[in-house]
């Protein structure tokens, strides 16, 4: 696209909708169409899309477009009526999830399903007080958005612990087993910390694989044994799955990857594969309490649209077995960003799940001083190679690979033949 079109959109982007809305990319990005793990920008140019999660399945999947077209032509109303495509959803959802999972409530949006995970840790316990790390982002509303770093320190009902992690361990020198209690301590001093000041606890909220945080190794055990943490004190485990759900880690969820299991657990982005679905599930008498307490309605919610779209991505994940794919072709992927990171030096650690996987860039291996800076020379040099990725973590110095599903091995291939050529050329 022309300077001047890039130009001129930008500024009536301005215009119109505000100012202040980030874009990607130095040279921002004109898309207008995209199929599979394409996106085609408005001169005709493919890119291969390396960043997004939330058309899982891939962009404009036929499967769920058709579903979608069915149902709006036949009936879409809101959840004051009886309709059994919403029953059938929620017992197919809930069904993917660990036995004590029972009951739904649907959402249109991951910081509304947050909204409603802490309503309901809070109406279960009678509690207030939670706990998420200093660099989580767990949506936007006016509570949830405290789940962060950028509450203000004059709320007495969120605090932080810092992210649990191997790379930028709190103590470098303990062995991994010693670490896990440093973190699991940590959480201990913000329970009690809440005790101190007289807020009653409700639970802790945690995305499992810390995606935000920038996907870093946990230490073993620290998902599982924080549980236990928190149920010891009456408290109750959120884990938000709106990055981590749905195959991404080549498990349906997220915290099967750190083996515990979650009492309430929220999900969104790739659940409606682009269309606004998402959602709480939870043992039946914590939704009952939620319901009883808050009567709780979402107007575009629980619709039997929202149930034939997410019924359609449940059928492709399951139609195509894009369990076994995100597994092959995320190791294939590792492997050859192995080799690569042999030659190069800003590359100081590859992690992640299945397709969604954190590179690690740095200054300097020995000082791990982050280089954001570095990490967006690559992003951008990409991008104008026709290969669409990001950034992610405390630091802004992560990249981040996380294609929709249907990425294949010889769309790796082209990945791995492009950032290899970028990385060399890299200003050192
Ligand atoms: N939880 C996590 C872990 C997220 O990454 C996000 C969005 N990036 C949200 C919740 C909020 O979801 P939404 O933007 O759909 O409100």
């Amino acid at each position: 696209m022309s300077t001047q079109k890039t130009a001129d959109l930008l500024a009536r982007r301005e215009r119109l909708l505000g100012v202040g809305i980030a874009t990607f990319y130095q040279d921002p990005v004109q898309i207008v169409r995209g199929e599979g793990v394409w996106l085609h920008d408005a001169d005709g140019r493919r890119y291969l899309d390396l960043y997004n999660n939330v058309p899982c399945v891939g962009h404009a999947h036929p499967h769920v477009v058709e579903a979608m077209q069915r149902q709006t032509e036949t009936l879409n109303v809101h959840s004051r009526y009886l309709h059994e495509g919403i029953l059938d959803y929620a017992e197919r959802l809930t069904a993917l999830h660990h036995d004590a999972i029972s009951t739904a409530v649907f959402t249109c949006s991951g910081t509304e399903a947050n909204e409603v995970a802490i309503m309901m840790a809070r109406a279960a316990t009678d509690g207030r007080g939670l706990i998420c790390t200093d660099a989580a982002y767990h949506g936007n509303s006016t509570e949830v958005r405290k789940l962060s770093r950028l509450r203000s320190a004059a709320d007495k009902e969120f605090r932080s612990i810092p992210v649990p992690q191997l790379y930028r361990a709190v103590d470098g020198d303990l062995a991994e087993d010693a670490l896990t209690d440093a973190y699991l301590d940590l959480l201990q001093a913000e329970i009690d910390g809440f005790a101190a000041d007289g807020v009653p606890f409700a639970g802790l909220v945690l995305c499992p694989i810390l995606a935000n945080e920038g996907l870093p190794d946990i230490p073993s055990d620290f998902m599982a044994r924080a549980a236990d943490k928190v149920h010891a004190v009456g408290g109750l485990f959120i884990c938000d799955e709106v990055q981590a759900g749905f195959a991404r880690t080549g498990r349906w969820w997220g915290y099967e990857t750190s083996g515990f299991e979650p009492d309430i657990i929220s999900m969104g982005k790739p659940m409606g594969n682009g269309f606004p679905l998402a959602g709480v599930v939870a043992p039946s008498e914590l939704v009952n309490v939620f319901r009883e307490k808050t009567r709780y309605f979402n107007t575009f919610a629980s619709s039997p649209l929202q149930a034939a779209v997410g019924q359609a991505v449940i059928d492709v994940i399951e139609q195509e077995d894009l369990l076994t794919r995100v597994n092959e072709v995320g190791a294939h992927l590792r492997e050859g960003l192995r080799a690569i990171q042999e030659t190069c030096e800003p590359m100081a650690d590859i992690r992640g799940h299945g397709l969604f996987l954190g590179l690690e860039w740095v200054k300097d291996r020995r000082s791990k001083e982050p280089d954001p800076e570095g990490a967006d020379w690559v992003v951008n040099r990409l991008r104008q190679d026709g290969f669409l990725l990001g950034r992610a973590g405390e630091n802004g110095n992560v990249l981040k690979l996380r294609p929709p599903l249907v990425f294949e091995q010889e769309h790796a291939d082209l990945f791995l033949t492009a950032f290899e050529s970028a990385v060399a050329d890299a200003p050192s």
